[in-house]
């Protein structure tokens, strides 16, 4: 579980300053998938950051199950940060090392013993459905097989949390299909909080649970899905109408 509470950012200082989040109150339980979407210069990635504390907050709350990250010291930081996950647009391999080198990064950072690494990793690609592939190098793999190896890696910590900015962005149709159906998949076996950021509203409909719209940093609308697309009055809701037929 996770929730933001009044979660604010503030670029710059004086006059110059910028409120790109603006006491964004948010909450995505386990076994949730919340859609995060809005224009661009919305705060989406900048939220993701915020999520993931590689930016600090500027008040407000970052709290995963039960506890507020965003207050802790920096060397508090390293350790919490394990509770998320991240996984980018470009998949962002390391392109000398295989697929399964690149899923055992964090455990090795970690100091996890080889023989337990291997075990590790050999799991988490059977669970992105990449057994085949562990010896491969980035530059050998699909857009999608990538995008799963980043997935497979951003669980290797066990983290509770998944984040998403624009992961499926940039993929096919049909390759983006397969990759929410996994989001779905690893969010039932693993009772994962997925925030899954996206400017698709077609990829909306088919992974999320939730939504929320983000505008000029703030949240404008935010709901389960089956209710904002019942609702006449939702601007959300009738956005992904079209993407129905
Ligand atoms: P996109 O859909 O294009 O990825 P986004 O919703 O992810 O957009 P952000 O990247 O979060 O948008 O940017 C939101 C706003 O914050 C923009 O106006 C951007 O210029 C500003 N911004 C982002 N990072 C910084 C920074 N480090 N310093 C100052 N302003 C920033
Ligand atoms: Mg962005």
């Amino acid at each position: 579980m996770i929730s933001l509470k009044q979660l604010t950012k503030v670029y710059g200082r004086g006059p110059d300053a910028v409120t790109v989040l603006d006491h964004l109150d948010v909450d995505v339980a386990s076994g949730e998938i919340l859609a995060v979407v809005g224009p661009s210069g919305a705060g989406k990635s900048t939220l993701a950051q915020c999520i993931n504390l590689l930016e600090r907050p500027t008040s407000g709350q970052v709290i995963v199950n039960g506890e507020d990250l965003s207050g802790l010291p920096e060397h508090r930081l390293r350790v919490a940060r394990r509770r998320i996950g991240t996984v980018f647009q470009s998949a962002s391999l390391l392109s000398r090392r295989t697929a399964a080198e690149n899923v055992a990064l964090p455990l090795e950072y970690l100091g996890v013993t080889p023989a337990e690494t291997k075990a590790r990793v050999a799991e988490l690609l059977e669970r992105v459905g990449l057994s085949h592939r562990a010896n491969h190098y980035p530059f050998e793999l699909s857009g999608g097989q990538r995008q799963r190896v980043g997935i497979a890696r951003a669980l290797a910590l066990r983290p509770s949390v998944l984040l998403s900015d624009e992961a499926t962005s940039g993929l096919d149709p049909e390759t983006t299909r397969s990759v929410v159906s996994l989001l779905r998949q690893l969010r039932d076996d693993l009772d994962l909080a997925v925030v899954f950021i996206t400017h698709e509203m077609d990829t909306v409909l088919h992974v999320a649970d939730s939504a929320a719209r983000l505008d000029r940093g703030r949240i404008i609308e935010q709901g389960r899905l089956v209710d904002l697309l019942t609702d006449h009055d939702s601007a959300l809701g009738r956005a992904l109408q079209p993407q129905l037929s």
